[in-house]
Formats: C-alpha cells, structure tokens, sequence
C-alpha cells in the first residue's frame, strides 16, 4: 500500500481530487467504449479472440476499480466478505486473461518451439494462482506471485517480438502496446521507490499506459480484420481467377474440339468427293470396257466388209435355232446364196468394186430379213447364208425368190457402165420330228444350191426332204 503525504490547502486538494476524478472518468469511459466495441465486434464475427480481449479489459477496469477505490465506492459499497482478496484476484486476472488473448489473438501453438512451451507453463501457473485466491486465499502467497509478476512480463515481450520476429504482422502491435504499459509500468515504481518525484503523471502513469495499450490492441484486432478481409478478397480473387481459367481452358478444349470436328467433316467431306469422283472414274472405265466389249463382240461376230453377221456368228445361231425349232415344234429353213460368175465380175472391174458389188447384195438380203429371229450371214466369199426361224420351205422359197429378183434389178455401175449380177440360192428346211443336224441341213442346202447351178444359175432350188438326194427345182 502506497500512502503518499503531501500537505496542501484545500482548494489546491479539491483541485487534485477533480483532476483524479477526471482521469478516472476518462479512463473508465474510454475502456466502457472499447469494451462495448469489441462485444459488437464479438456478436458480429463469433470470434472468441474478442470475447478474450474484452475480459482483459474488464479485468483491468476491476483492477484499477480496485487500486483507485473507485469500485468499493460505486460497484461493491459496504465492503463485502470476498472484497478484501479483490486486489489479488483483480491483478491475477490481469496477467492470465491477456496471456489467453495472446495464445487465440497471435496463434502462438501454431509457432511450437519454447515459445509455446513457455506460455503454456505461464497458463497453468496462473490458472493455479487464480484457483488458489478464489478457494485457499490464505494459501495463495506461497505462490510467490509478487516475485513471479516481473519476468512474467519480460517472458511476455520476449514471446510478441519472437513472434513479430517469425512474421506475425499482429505480433508488431502487441509488442509496442506491451513495451508502452511495461514502460509507464516502471517508471510508476521507480516513482514509488522514490527513484523518481512522486507526481500526477508518475503517480497515474500505469493508468495511462494501460489505457494506450488497449486502444492499441484494439488496432491490432482492427487490423486484423482488414488483414482478414485482404486475404478473403485475395482468395475471391484467386477463386475467380481459377474459375476464369478454367473456363478459358475449357473454351479451349471446346474449340479445338471443334476444330478438330471440323478437320474431320473436311477429310470425310474430301474422301466423299474422292471417292465419288473413283466411283465415276471406275464407272467410266467400266462403262468404256462394256462399250470396247460390246464393239469387240461386234467384231468379232460380224463381217467387216458387209457388216453382215460372220460364219462364226451364224453356226453359234443355226445351233440354237435348230433346238429352239425343235422345242417349239417348228420348222426351220436355211437359204444359200451364192453370186453367179462372180469371179468375172472381179476379174473384169476390179477387185474394189467387186467389194462394192458384195455390200450392195448383202444390203438387199438384209432387207428381206425384217422378221425378228431372221439372220442374214456372209457364208464366206461370194456366198451368203439366211437363217429362217419358224418358216416353212414354201414360204422360204418365195422370199428367196423375191431377193433373188432384187439382185437381179440391182443397177450396178463401174465408171460409167452398167453391170448386173444374179445369185442363185439352194434351200432346205429342217423338219422339227427329223433328227438332222445343222450340219445336215447345211449340206442339204449346199446341194441345192449347186443344184440351182448346175440348172443353169440364177434360180432357186429347194432340197427334198432331208435324209433324201432328191431336189425340187423352181425356176
Ligand atoms: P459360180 O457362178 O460357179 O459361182 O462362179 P464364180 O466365179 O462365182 O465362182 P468361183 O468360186 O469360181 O469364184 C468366186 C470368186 O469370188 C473368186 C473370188 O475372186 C471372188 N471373191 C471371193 N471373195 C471375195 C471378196 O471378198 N471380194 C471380191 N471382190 N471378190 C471375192
Ligand atoms: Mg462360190
Ligand atoms: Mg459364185
């Protein structure tokens, strides 16, 4: 207990009791704000660090109400029972609650090392202290608190500015607001040592410390939340930047899909065109080979000189007719032409027309054979051999007369003089119950063809029936 004598006149005393009232009124008013603050700002983000701060702060204006005697006037009148301890218990929770505010506030366990080890030892000490001044205060001295109290402080500074050192941006408040109240701490007991004159200012020094250290740990707690924030705003950012780029990528990915899509349509597209235009190529080359064939086939079945049928055209054909007359039950007829003195003709006009001679006969004879079936074929040289499908020898007999008589109208020229031509024919028809063959019927027409020459030429002659050497003569 410190009772400083001073003899003054009374007004000079009133005048010192209304600065202290003053000073007081400031201090409480001034902590009442920052309590009332901080609770705000404990409702506001339910962080326990402010609800800590501000049992610091009620357990500094309990210890001050306790040292001024402000609280035994206003807050608990009549001294009770438990009040006498209230001076311990007040400065107990004065050096406990700021140790639990700095453990949550500066996240001391995250830093491990003797810097955690240190505090929790400091904790538990002052949990024991607290524990014996509220159950065995009469006990509670063996705890060596008075002597305790001292390097508790410096161990306090040494773990803020560790702290501070290792990067905690917080730790920075803390160690000046603590070197502030540990500075007007000292100067307050060397003034009552009598180191120092025994004023206002030394006498209140502590007061004021006090009071600067908590507005400056309430900046620390205010910037914290601006560090907060900053770091809240910088993960958005980097979120919506992450987002951004992931969607860029995956507009990305789209388009080169797309691309790639696109590449694909424009091979498929291009093979399409390619093999459309293979297809026509092949169609062409196909479509050329049918027509080469065709033409191959033509020639190889026709007569150049005439472009009648050829003899190997006609034997295919004679075949097939004599079965086909056979199945349907009918007759067929074969007609051989041969040209009278036709090697005169050559022999007198020239070879060339000759040539010409032959075309104009073989037109003739195509004409006859207007009914489908009928085939007229060059037999070889000057002789010629009409197929007659489904025609009996009557029949057969008077077209070959009819063609006989145009050979004969034919107007045949050679520089100027007119020359005629006479063919004479030999004709057999096949009976369809006979079992000749082609071969048979051929020969049969061949006799009646010589039959015709011999008879003097340019006639018709008709076989007998076949098997028989008869021959029927016509004129
Ligand atoms: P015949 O009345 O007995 O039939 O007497 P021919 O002279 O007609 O008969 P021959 O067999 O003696 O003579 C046939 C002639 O036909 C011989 C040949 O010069 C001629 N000849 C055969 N083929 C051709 C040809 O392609 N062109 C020409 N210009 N003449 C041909
Ligand atoms: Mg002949
Ligand atoms: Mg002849």
């Amino acid at each position: 207990m410190v009772l400083p004598l001073e003899l003054v006149d009374e007004t000079s005393f009133i005048e010192g009791k209304v600065l202290d009232t003053a000073l007081f009124s400031l201090f409480f008013g001034g902590m009442i704000v920052i309590v009332l603050y901080n609770l705000s700002l404990l409702i506001f983000t339910r962080d326990l660090s402010y609800l800590l701060y501000v049992l610091y702060l009620l357990s500094a204006m309990f210890y001050v109400g306790t040292m001024s005697g402000f609280g035994q006037l206003v807050l608990w009148p009549g001294a009770p029972p438990f009040s006498a301890r209230f001076y311990t218990l007040s400065a107990t929770l004065c050096f406990l609650t700021p140790l639990l505010f700095v453990v949550r506030f500066l996240q001391v366990r995250k830093y491990g090392g003797w810097v955690w080890h240190i505090t929790w030892v400091l904790g538990c000490y002052w949990i024991t202290v607290l524990l014996a001044v509220l159950l065995v205060p009469e006990h509670a001295h063996w705890l060596f608190m008075e002597y305790v109290a001292l390097p508790y402080c410096l161990i306090s500074l040494a773990v803020t500015l560790t702290l501070w050192a290792r990067g905690n941006v917080s730790a920075r408040l803390f160690s000046i607001a603590w070197i502030t109240l540990l500075g007007f701490t000292v100067i307050h007991l060397l003034a009552l040592w009598g180191y120092m004159p025994l004023n206002r200012l030394t006498l209140h020094g502590q007061l004021v410390g006090m009071f600067i250290e908590f507005v400056l740990l309430s900046m620390a707690l205010a910037e914290r939340i601006n560090l907060e924030r900053d770091q809240r705003i910088a993960a958005q950012q980097l979120a919506l930047e992450t987002s951004r780029s992931l969607a860029d990528e995956r507009e990305q990915h789209l388009q080169a899909k797309q691309q790639a899509l696109l590449i694909q349509q424009r091979a498929n597209e291009e093979l399409e065109t390619r093999v459309v235009a293979r297809t026509k190529a092949l169609e062409d080359v196909r479509h050329g080979l049918e027509l080469a064939n065709a033409e191959l086939l033509r020639l190889s079945s026709t007569d150049p000189l005439t472009h009648l049928a050829n003899r190997r055209q006609f034997d295919q054909l004679l075949e097939d007719e004599v079965r086909r007359g056979r199945r349907n039950g009918a007759p067929l007829t074969v007609l051989l032409g041969d040209i009278d003195h036709f090697k005169r003709v050559n022999d007198s006009y020239g070879h060339p027309f000759g040539d010409e001679c032959l075309r104009r006969v073989a037109a003739v004879l195509q004409q006859h054979c207007q009914r489908a079936g009928d085939l007229a074929a060059r037999y070889g040289g000057e002789e010629f051999v009409i197929t007659l499908p489904a025609t009996g020898g009557p029949q057969a007999v008077l077209l070959a007369e009819r063609m006989r008589q145009d050979v004969e109208r034919l107007e045949l020229d050679c520089d100027g003089e007119r020359v005629s031509l006479t063919i004479s024919f030999g004709v057999a028809t096949l009976d369809p119950q006979a079992a000749a063959s082609p071969l048979e019927l051929l020969s049969a027409a061949d006799r009646a063809l010589y039959e015709a020459k011999r008879s003097g030429r340019n006639c018709v002659v008709e076989a007998a029936d076949l098997g028989s050497d008869g021959a029927t003569v016509f004129a």
